[in-house]
Order: structure tokens, then C-alpha cells, then sequence
């Protein structure tokens, strides 16, 4: 069912606990942690605890834990203190959009200039 955890899904496992992560928030629908390859200074993913394959389907069927989603990059964001200098909100959506882990995620990326566009 839509949302149910997926055995085979690494950010369900971080769900559950089952792999270790640096969790930096977390609230009853979704986690925040810390990306294991970090492409700025602040490199937080933020993840519905639910499992949803990608950013269009979390939003079409959880539009509620979509906006979750959002507000806890936002408080994260803000804890984090780049929310002064500015920061980027980044959901890779399909692999050629460079998406490798198909449990929808925001990628949080602050701490240093941030080109646009992106590469
Ligand atoms: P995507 O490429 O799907 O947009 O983003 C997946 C992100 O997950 C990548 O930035 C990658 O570094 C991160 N990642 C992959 N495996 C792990 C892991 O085991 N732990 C953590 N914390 N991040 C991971």
C-alpha cells in the first residue's frame, strides 16, 4: 500500500533504525539527517518517514506530508543557521535527474554560494 515501508529501501531502514544515521530532527512524519556525502556545508536530507518513491508521487498522494516535508527543511534550515545566508531546497526526481534512492527526499544544502543553474 502507498506509504507502507519497503523492505529493499535504504531510507526506510534509516526509518526504523536498522542503518545508523546522523538524525539532526525528527517529528512524527518525517526525519532529518545528515547526507553520508556531503556536497556543502550543511547537507541534510529530509525524508517523509512514510515511503513514497519520489517527490511527484509523495505530493500527489500525501500532499499534507509533502508540505511536512518542507517545513521541516525549514526548521532545519533555521537550526542550522543558514537560513540567513541563504539555502537550497533539491528534489532529484528520476534517474536522470540524478535520483539513486527512490524514497522521496529533499536534499538541504547551505553553507557556501550555490551556483544557478545548477550542474
Ligand atoms: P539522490 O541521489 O537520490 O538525490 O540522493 C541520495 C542521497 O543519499 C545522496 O546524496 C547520497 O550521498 C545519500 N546517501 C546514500 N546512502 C546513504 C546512507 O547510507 N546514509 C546517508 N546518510 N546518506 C546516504
Amino acid at each position: 500500500m502507498a506509504g507502507d515501508p519497503q523492505a529493499d529501501c535504504l531510507f526506510c531502514k534509516i526509518v526504523a533504525g536498522d542503518v545508523p544515521a546522523t538524525i539532526v530532527h525528527e517529528n512524527d512524519t518525517t526525519v532529518a539527517f545528515r547526507d553520508i556525502n556531503p556536497q556543502a556545508p550543511t547537507h541534510v536530507l529530509v525524508i517523509p518517514k512514510a515511503h513514497y518513491p519520489d517527490a511527484a508521487s509523495l505530493a500527489e498522494q500525501a500532499p499534507q506530508l509533502a508540505a511536512d516535508v518542507l517545513a521541516t527543511a525549514g526548521q532545519v534550515a533555521a537550526a542550522e543557521r543558514v537560513d540567513g545566508t541563504g539555502y537550497r531546497i533539491v528534489f532529484n526526481t528520476g534517474g536522470g535527474a540524478g535520483q539513486t534512492v527512490f524514497h522521496a527526499h529533499a536534499h538541504l544544502l547551505g553553507g557556501r554560494g550555490l551556483n544557478w543553474p545548477p550542474g
